[in-house]
């Protein structure tokens, strides 16, 4: 069984100041196959940042052109190995194979940073003045386990591109997929110090580097519930934090809508990578006259999946990520049907035919009411609620009556009221008629979902700083006007 003991810090290895050590159980098997470091602490993160800190001046100088060819390096040794990391995705969080966007996604992230870079206004001008935008500084970039390759390569190379210095922390159920982005751009040739890598626990590491001094700019992806935590300690030293945070969207499908492509689209949606995703239509409500055929159609797309060994290129779900997760979506799975909507679809415990392995039967509870727990709460696993509604200023009222207000979504046959409706919902990101999202369009969350955004070229400004320079009109008339 192998071993992985250490960080990466200022370009080596470096064993933990303290040598705690897990194992990390594969979610199919549910037997050991590594063992990881978990003796992150305060004094790591402490090298970290300060060899971060040491990188900071040399690499903010660094020209765009320099960057773009970095990045370039690093596309060039992440795509040399794609299919390891689709591999070692399927074995450390149970993401089939067959999910090939988890592991082919970061590069369109990769490509569109460094094609944004090559035209951005990084110096501009506004009323005769120079308007700089620089790199932040040290960024502390904070990763969940659910999309473990792509959510930390979208933080790193934005703050890259921007010019800023980082230390990452991979989530403690996917640091296998931390460590694979550190050989990655270690083999780019990125200098020491820009890239650092922490392991360990969120309460110890995490927080750490939430509270560090020496960090500026704090971009975490997680609960709402460990975001908010991020946020306080972060206020104490005054830094950026960028929150990218818990979901309860909601799919809301018209009276007049095609049912079938609507109730279609929301089984694989919402059950992709098992329900495990932040952006999942958790919630579909339906106009209470077409809610039978919804589930007619809606059960006979769930029993369309494949559950199984996630290295089987022809299963569609594998199990979620580990006995935690498995007991808490059942615990819901259980409330719910003690709350009394009807199940249509799964229910309590593993699939037939499923003896071990943490698989989730794909379940639906129809006839849900909107105050019910399954309606209000991010389960975080393949359970969808469908929940009726009796006029259209209803369904807008239900679907914003949500804490969260990270994706939306919407279908009709009538454009006109389907964009009245997706200008309604409080949502960062809306899908009309199950549109595909793209990577240079901003991603976030209004209310609870998060703070700030991330892709393309909002998302590159969470990590730039704005400087106004005056006395330089001369120079300034040669710049791009401000945008
Ligand atoms: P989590 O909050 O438990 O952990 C996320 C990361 O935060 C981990 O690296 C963890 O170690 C760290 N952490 C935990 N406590 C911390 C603390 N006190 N201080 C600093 N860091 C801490 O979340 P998870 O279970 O890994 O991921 C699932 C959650 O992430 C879901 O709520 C999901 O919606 C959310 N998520 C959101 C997005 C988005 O773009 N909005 C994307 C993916 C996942």
């Amino acid at each position: 069984m192998k071993h992985h003991p250490d960080h990466f810090i200022d370009g080596r290895w470096t064993p933990p100041s303290d040598d705690g050590s897990k194992p990390l159980v594969d979610p199919f098997t549910q037997a050991p196959f590594a063992t990881v470091a978990t003796g992150g602490s305060a004094a790591d993160v402490d090298l970290a940042v300060r060899a971060a800190r040491r990188a900071f001046d040399g690499f903010s100088r660094v020209s765009v052109a320099d960057r773009i060819t970095l990045i370039d390096r690093i596309i060039a040794s992440y795509e040399r190995r794609v299919d390891d990391i689709a591999h070692l995705m399927a074995q450390e969080v149970g993401i089939p194979v067959s999910a090939r966007a988890q592991a082919t996604g970061p590069i369109g992230h990769m490509k569109a940073a460094r094609d944004l870079i090559a035209t951005y206004p990084f110096e501009s001008r506004l009323a005769g003045t120079i308007v700089r935008r620089e790199p932040i500084g040290v960024c502390a970039l904070i990763s969940p386990w659910n999309w473990p390759v792509q959510t930390p390569v979208i933080k790193a190379i934005y703050a890259l591109a921007a010019g800023c210095t980082m230390v990452a922390k991979p989530s403690e159920a996917s640091p296998l997929s931390g460590i694979f982005l550190a050989e990655i751009f270690a083999e780019a040739g990125v200098p020491p110090g820009v890239f650092n890598l922490v392991l360990g626990r969120g309460s110890v590491v995490g927080s750490a580097l939430s509270g560090h001094p020496e960090v500026d700019m704090i971009s975490f992806t997680g609960s709402t519930g460990a975001g908010i935590k991020v946020g306080e300690s972060a206020a104490r030293s005054v830094k950026r934090v960028s929150l990218e945070l818990g979901g309860k969207s909601a799919n809301i499908v018209l009276e007049d809508a095609d049912v079938e492509k609507a109730a279609r689209w929301n089984i694989k949606r919402c059950f992709f990578n098992a329900g495990q995703s932040c952006h999942a239509p958790s919630r579909m409500l339906v106009h209470e006259s077409r809610m039978e055929e919804a589930i007619g159609y809606l059960v006979d797309e769930a029993s369309a999946f494949k559950l199984g060994d996630p290295r089987d290129p022809t299963t569609t779900m594998g199990p979620v990520v580990n006995e935690a997760q498995f007991a808490s979506i059942q615990r819901y799975i259980g409330g719910a049907i003690d709350e009394g909507p009807r199940l249509v679809s799964g229910g309590l415990g593993r699939p037939d035919g499923l003896d071990r392995g943490y698989f989730v039967k794909p379940t639906i509870f129809a006839d849900v009411s909107p105050d019910m727990t399954i309606a209000r709460e991010e389960v975080f696993g393949p359970v969808l609620a469908v929940i009726p509604y009796a006029n259209e200023g209803e369904a807008l009222s239900i679907a914003n009556d949500s804490p969260f207000g990270l994706g939306g979504y919407v279908f009709s046959e009538d454009r006109k009221k389907g964009y009245a409706f997706a200008s309604g919902l409080r949502a960062g990101r809306v899908c009309y008629n199950g549109e595909e999202t793209n990577s240079v369009t901003p991603m976030g969350g209004y209310k609870q979902s998060g703070i700030g955004r991330s892709m393309g070229r909002i998302g590159l400004e969470e990590y730039l700083e704005i400087k106004s320079v005056y006395g330089f009109e001369e120079e300034a008339a040669h710049l791009p006007e401000f945008s």
